[in-house]
């Protein structure tokens, strides 16, 4: 840490600064430059949480060196985190491709959606059975029901399955039927939600908050890791936007970022991303040549028919012809790894 102290600063002040460091058990070092005088802190910063120094008289700014998230940094823990989702790895150089439907409408549909993206070549089933609206009388999914329904699917096909869980109620449900839970976008920093899906014992999948900083969106994920789950995969989703031709701003440079800022898996959701059917093969294969660890695709067998999200469904014949494409990407990274800067 360092404290930048103000033009003038009295002696008395400054001594008030250094008292209050060392009483904290830290140790300081004073650069007196031509103009300014900056204090150096020597020791773990965690020990001045419950001092103000920026109320300090004197001091002008106080930089912390240590992030506000600590298990999710790459910095405590080096090594990339695998999470497994049944026998399907996210991370560590495995391609995870989750695709499905954005709801689960009908027991119909949804084994129809599931053959077809196991058929593709995907390794995570994905469905909706709450599914938070911007409108009320929108689809809101089936609920208690599409759990049996995605339960009996995901056994049928051999697919391991997320989805969300918009509720702390619905918390134990899901992880009853499902084998991943998705924390929704509007979800991000609804905190007992978080510690919840912690306490779960099973991966997370945790979605960006569609207006959230990327440290907020890693201290979202600290919540869970902090309660006892190490299972967490970040998903990028797109981030509001001031341009109406896409739904969201798809935010690809995260995807590098994350990765230098943490060691946990992050995977891309061009669908929401985009909100265009037309744009999501691009951006899918663009978020793999940024290193991302997997993509989220929602696939439609009638995209027409779809109860939700229908306009970014893309067909099962486009994720077949796109997921050798994905593979090939990620095989050119393998032979030219990218380096974390
Ligand atoms: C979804 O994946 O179905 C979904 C609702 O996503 P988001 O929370 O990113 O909008
Ligand atoms: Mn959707």
């Amino acid at each position: 840490m360092f404290i930048l102290l103000r033009p003038g600063c009295a002696l008395k002040d400054r001594a008030r600064i250094l008292r209050a460091i060392e009483e904290a058990g830290l140790a300081v070092q004073v650069s007196e430059g031509h103009h300014r005088i900056v204090i150096g802190v020597v020791g773990e910063e965690d020990l001045l949480r419950g001092v103000a120094l920026e109320t300090f008289p004197g001091v002008e700014s106080v930089i912390r060196l240590r992030p506000p998230y600590r298990l999710a940094a790459r910095e405590t823990h080096p090594d990339e985190s695998v999470v497994a989702v049944g026998p399907t790895r996210i991370g560590g150089g495995n391609l995870a491709i989750l695709a499905g439907p954005c709801a689960v409408e009908e027991e119909e549909q949804f084994l129809a959606a599931a053959q077809a993206v196991k058929a593709a070549g995907a390794n995570l089933l994905r469905g909706g059975a709450y599914k938070p609206r911007t409108s009320p009388y929108d689809f809101r999914g089936l609920g208690a029901p599409g759990l049996a329904i995605l339960r009996s699917v995901s056994r049928e096909v051999g697919l391991p399955v997320v989805t969300e869980a918009m509720d702390t109620r619905h918390l134990d449900q899901v992880a009853q039927h499902a084998d991943m839970i998705q924390i929704g976008t509007r979800n991000m920093q609804n905190y007992p939600l978080l510690e919840a899906a912690g306490r779960a014992r099973m991966p997370v999948l945790l979605k960006r908050g569609r207006a959230c900083t990327v440290s907020e969106w890693l201290c979202a994920a600290e919540y869970v890791l902090d309660a006892g789950n190490p299972s967490v995969v970040l998903c990028e989703r797109g981030l509001v936007s001031f341009d109406p031709a896409v739904r969201n701003h798809l935010d690809l440079s995260c995807v590098p970022l994350v990765k230098r800022l943490s060691h946990l898996p992050i995977v891309v959701d061009p669908s929401h991303g985009t909100g265009r059917r037309d744009l999501v093969p691009a951006m899918a294969r663009a978020a793999v040549a940024a290193g991302a660890d997997g993509v989220m695709l929602e696939v439609h067998p009638r995209p027409e028919q779809a109860l939700s999200d229908a306009q970014q469904a893309i067909l099962p014949e486009e994720l077949e012809a796109l997921v050798p494409e994905l593979r090939a990407i990620q095989e050119i990274l393998r032979r030219h790894p990218v380096r974390i800067a």
